[in-house]
């Protein structure tokens, strides 16, 4: 580690002062404190979110539920509100990790970083969710950018994310047995605007698949999934996993995902 300050600002305009001025938003520090112990990010000065109450909690908002950046994962998976509308949310945020890092991380910290195997983008990304900065609203289509890319301009935040209430949907993760990421992980939702399957763990970023889509809109079943191509050339190839076997497990967890959502 090195010198650095830190701060805690109360109010939302006290902290986009701060991070306008170079501070780096700190969240539940998950990613960000083993970033500084390995000199990965070197900021001047952390602006801690946490003191900023009016950035966690979860509330209903017509048909979509609007979560706070700064909500830990814990929280989502605990709250009633989210199991009852959008039960798949809930299940994901519960399988985040362990219970240390489900304390501490957020769903802000955790979609502003955009690890190309975590959870919540396939989530943002499979429900069409909207992303709430501290400047404007962005598509979950327009958002995610490739491996830990955004949308996010420097000296924006996010503030919450509202997720469409969707007919039915549901996440099926194929854990990195070591760090519990996703070594492939697959949502599907039937929204108001169609079938979306969002995959996460297989490429350089969370990203949806027309084919798969398109099959499921015409039978939302398990079989629809045979007869679709996954194209492996783009896949990431790893000591964990082949690109190959990626595409497999992509087929295996949209089935599986599939017969999840049905009930
Ligand atoms: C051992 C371990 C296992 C894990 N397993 C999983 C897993 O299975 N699945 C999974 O999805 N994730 C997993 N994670 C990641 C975890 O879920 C955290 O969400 C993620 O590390 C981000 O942490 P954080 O929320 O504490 O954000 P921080 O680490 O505090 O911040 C992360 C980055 O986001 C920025 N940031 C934070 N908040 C905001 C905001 N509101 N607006 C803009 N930028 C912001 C920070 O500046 C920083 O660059 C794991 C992490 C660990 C350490």
């Amino acid at each position: 580690m090195y010198a650095f300050a830190y701060d805690k600002p109360a109010t939302l305009a006290d902290a986009l002062q701060k991070i306008a001025t170079g501070g780096q938003p700190l969240a539940g520090g998950q990613t960000l404190i083993a970033s500084l112990k390995q000199r990965l990010a070197q900021p001047e000065m952390l602006v801690d979110l946490a003191g900023v109450a009016d950035l966690a909690g979860i509330r209903r908002e017509g048909s979509a539920i609007v979560i706070g950046a700064m909500t830990r994962h814990e929280a989502v998976a605990g709250s009633a509100e989210v199991q009852q509308a959008i039960p798949a949310l809930a299940a994901l945020a519960g399988g985040i990790g362990d219970r240390q890092v489900r304390a501490m991380g957020t769903l802000g910290g955790s979609v502003a970083n955009n690890d190309p195997a975590a959870d919540y983008p396939a989530a943002v990304l499979g429900l069409g969710a909207t992303v709430h900065t501290s400047q404007r609203q962005i598509a979950a289509d327009d958002f995610f950018q490739g491996m830990y890319a955004t949308a996010l301009e420097p000296g924006e935040i996010i503030t919450a994310i509202s997720f469409p209430i969707p007919a039915k949907a549901a996440y099926a993760k194929f854990r990195q047995p070591a760090s519990r990421f996703a070594l492939v992980g697959v949502f599907v939702a039937q929204t108001a605007a169609g079938v979306r399957v969002a995959i996460t763990g297989a490429g350089n970023g969370v990203f949806r698949h027309p084919g798969l889509e398109a099959a499921l809109a015409g039978s939302f079943s398990p079989e629809a999934v045979d007869g679709v191509a996954i194209d492996a050339s783009e896949l990431n190839s790893d000591l964990h996993a082949s690109a190959e076997y990626r595409a497999q497990l992509i087929k295996v967890q949209t089935r599986r995902a599939v017969a999840q959502a049905r009930g």
